[in-house]
């Protein structure tokens, strides 16, 4: 499991290439939700989401490599590619067709070769772990590793050095590396702070996984919160029983109920995408409350803008 040392020898490794990220109250949420609500704007981070974090750690701990790769619905192939660039590397980011052309875009903006294959998260992992058995890549998943845990855990410093009497962290929940990182450091600080996870109701593979009590697969389906999508592998060793030892209560969102956060946030001027809503969205559902002060974390920045505007637009 990864330790409270793990993450503060990632923020002493990381603290410089990664961007210390705003926290600012919502008085609107803090309204609904009976108490003081707080968003940490993780989606102004460096490349739009806080995956610089874990993919800058691993990228660090590195010896000589032939390159880079991984598979990824976007965030994390977008930072392990600004991240190899910096090492002076190859990176080759092996994507699903479900993910959106403006990720692959970015991808690719960063010298990086965005190689897609297959329906799902799934099937492009078994191109990553191709090229680390026959080219000699280095493979850095996109959550079950010890360094891109301890790296998002850096998050979970950040918010407890800025809000140091949270009760409660609200975490957008996928394969689980935010959630294990961020509860890792924050109940090895706070022992009684909240960590409350938050995926959608379509293909939610940890919350089925965690209801099993193993990892299993679901389907994946399209979902506003596409960077929610993908399942958490079957071999996986590390986020499973973290997420299962550290988050305290679960929660699954509707679509429209993301949409209704995503177009909230941006009312409150600022822009995310649809994992990054999923507290908004909880809160104004009224599934969450508190308790308080609650923080949200706003976990990425990169949607479509077409897409954006449309989902805006739907309301008017
Ligand atoms: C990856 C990602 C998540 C989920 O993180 P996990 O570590 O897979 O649980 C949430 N939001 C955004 C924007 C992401 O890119």
């Amino acid at each position: 499991m990864v330790t409270l040392d793990d993450i503060r020898a990632a923020r002493a490794r990381i603290g410089d290439r990664v961007r210390q990220t705003p926290m600012v109250a919502s008085a609107a949420l803090s309204e609904k939700a009976g108490g003081p609500v707080w968003l940490k704007c993780e989606h102004h981070q460096t490349t739009g989401a806080f995956k610089l974090r874990g993919a800058t750690n691993a990228v660090a701990r590195l010896g000589t490599v032939a390159g880079v790769t991984t598979a990824s619905t976007g965030n994390h192939g977008r930072a392990l590619a600004h991240a190899a660039r910096a090492l002076g590397v190859p990176a080759i980011i092996c994507v699903s067709r479900l993910v959106p052309q403006n990720k692959l875009d970015a991808i690719t903006a960063l010298g990086a070769e965005a190689r897609v294959i297959g329906a799902s998260q799934d099937e492009a992992f078994l191109e990553a772990l191709r090229l680390e058995r026959d080219e000699g890549f280095a493979l850095i998943p996109p959550f079950d590793h010890p360094d891109v845990i301890a790296g998002q855990g850096t998050l979970g410093l950040e918010i407890l050095e800025q809000l140091p009497d949270a009760a409660a962290i609200a975490v957008p929940l996928s394969g689980g590396g935010l959630l294990a990182g961020v509860g890792a450091a924050a109940k090895a600080l706070r022992p009684d702070i909240r960590i409350i996870g938050i995926s959608m109701e379509r293909g939610a593979a940890m919350a089925a996984s965690l209801a099993a009590g193993r990892p299993i697969e679901v389907e994946e389906l399209p979902t506003l919160a596409d960077s929610l999508g993908g399942g958490v592998g079957m071999a996986n060793r590390l986020t499973f029983p973290m997420v299962r030892d550290l988050m305290d209560e679960l929660i699954l969102l509707t679509e429209d109920e993301i949409a209704a956060g995503l177009r909230h946030l941006a009312a409150e001027g600022q822009v995310v995408e649809g994992a990054a809503a999923v507290g908004a969205g909880a809160v104004l559902a009224g599934k969450l409350r508190g308790p308080h002060p609650l923080v949200l974390i706003l976990s990425g920045a990169n949607i479509d803008p077409a897409r954006h505007a449309a989902l805006l637009e739907a309301v008017i």
